[in-house]
C-alpha cells in the first residue's frame, strides 16, 4: 500500500518532445531505417511502433520487409547498402531474426556509428570504457526513469535479475558506472535462494521474462522495484513482479504495461538523434 506507480508514460512523452525539438532545430531530419524479416505478428506492431514514433518527432523512416526466406548474404547486402547511405542516421534490425539466420553476424555487420539499438560489439564494449555511445535502450530506459522519479541510486545497493546483453549486463554496468554509482549484483537461472539476494536490496530490476517470479517476499520494504519483464499471456502482457502482491511492500514500482516499454521506444529515438548528432557531444 502507498508505493509510488513509476509511471513511464510521462517519462518517454518528455523524451520525445526533447528529442523533437532538437530535430526542429537541424536542417536535415535524422533517418532512422528498420529492417524486418519474416512474418511475425508481434515483431511487426513493434516495428510499426517505432516507425510511428520516428514520424511523430519529424524522423524519417525508412522501412525494409524481407521475407522469412531471405538469405544470410541478402540481409547482410542491405545492411552494408544503409550503412553507406547517407540518409540512413540509425539501423534498427528488428531482433529475433528466424534462428536459420545468424542475428549475430548481422549485427556485427552494422556500422557501429549507425546501430540505433546499442547492440553492436564496439558500442556495448564503450560502456565498460565508459565511452560515448549509443546504449541499449531498455537499459538506458530504465536508467532514465530512476533520474526521472529522483530514485536515489548513488550507493544503494541494486540487484539486477537477468544476465542477458541485450539487458541484464549492459544495465549492471550503467548502473555501477562513476557518476551513477549504485553497488550492483546481478542474479540468474543459477542464482540459489533468489529471495535472499533481491531482499538485500535498495532497487531490484527484474529482467528474468518469468511472469511473477518477484513476490512480495523478494522485496525489503519501502525498495524500489523496475519490471522489465514482458510476456504475452492470452491476450495480456504481464511482467516479471507480482503487481498487486509487491505494490504492498515496495516504495516505488514500475507497472506492466506503461512502466519500462514506453522508455524504451524512446530511447530508440534518443539513439538515433544522437547518432545523427554524431555523438559530438557525448552521451
Ligand atoms: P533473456 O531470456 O535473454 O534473459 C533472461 C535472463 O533472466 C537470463 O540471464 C536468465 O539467467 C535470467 N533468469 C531466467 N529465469 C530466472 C529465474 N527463475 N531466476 C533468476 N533469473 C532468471 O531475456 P531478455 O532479453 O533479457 O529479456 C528479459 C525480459 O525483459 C523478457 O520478458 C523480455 O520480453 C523483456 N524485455 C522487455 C523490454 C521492454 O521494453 N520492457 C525490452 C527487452 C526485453
Amino acid at each position: 500500500m502507498g508505493a509510488m506507480i513509476l509511471d513511464g508514460k510521462p517519462v518517454a512523452a518528455t523524451a520525445k518532445a526533447e528529442v523533437a525539438s532538437e530535430i526542429k532545430k537541424m536542417s536535415k531530419p535524422p533517418g532512422l531505417a528498420t529492417v524486418l524479416v519474416g512474418d511475425d505478428p508481434a515483431s511487426h506492431t513493434y516495428v510499426r511502433g517505432k516507425r510511428r514514433d520516428a514520424e511523430e518527432v519529424g524522423m524519417v523512416s525508412i522501412h525494409h520487409q524481407l521475407p522469412a526466406s531471405v538469405s544470410q548474404r541478402a540481409i547482410e547486402d542491405l545492411i552494408d547498402e544503409l550503412n553507406f547511405d547517407v540518409a540512413v542516421d540509425g539501423i534498427l534490425v528488428q531482433l529475433p531474426l528466424p534462428a536459420r539466420l545468424n542475428s549475430q553476424a548481422v549485427v556485427e555487420r552494422l556500422d557501429p556509428a549507425k546501430d540505433a539499438d546499442g547492440l553492436h560489439p564496439v558500442n556495448l564494449g564503450k560502456i565498460i570504457l565508459d565511452l560515448p555511445g549509443p546504449r541499449p535502450c531498455t537499459p538506458s530506459g530504465v536508467i532514465r526513469i530512476l533520474e526521472h522519479y529522483r530514485i536515489e541510486v548513488a550507493g544503494k545497493r541494486t540487484v539486477v535479475v537477468g544476465r542477458s546483453f541485450l539487458v541484464g549486463r549492459p544495465l549492471a554496468l550503467l548502473l555501477s558506472a562513476k557518476g551513477v554509482d549504485a553497488t550492483v549484483t546481478i542474479a540468474h537461472s543459477r542464482t540459489p535462494n533468489l529471495a535472499s539476494v533481491t531482499r538485500e536490496a535498495d532497487i531490484v530490476v527484474a529482467a528474468a521474462g518469468v511472469p511473477g517470479l518477484i513476490r512480495a517476499e523478494h522485496i525489503h520494504p519501502g525498495a524500489t522495484v523496475i519490471d522489465v519483464g514482458i510476456t504475452r499471456v492470452g491476450d495480456h502482457l504481464v511482467g516479471d513482479v507480482d503487481f498487486s502482491d509487491v505494490v504492498a511492500v515496495a516504495g516505488a514500482i514500475t507497472p506492466v504495461p506503461g512502466g519500462v516499454g514506453p522508455m524504451t521506444r524512446a530511447m530508440l529515438l534518443a539513439n538515433t538523434l544522437a547518432l545523427a548528432q554524431n555523438f559530438r557531444s557525448g552521451a
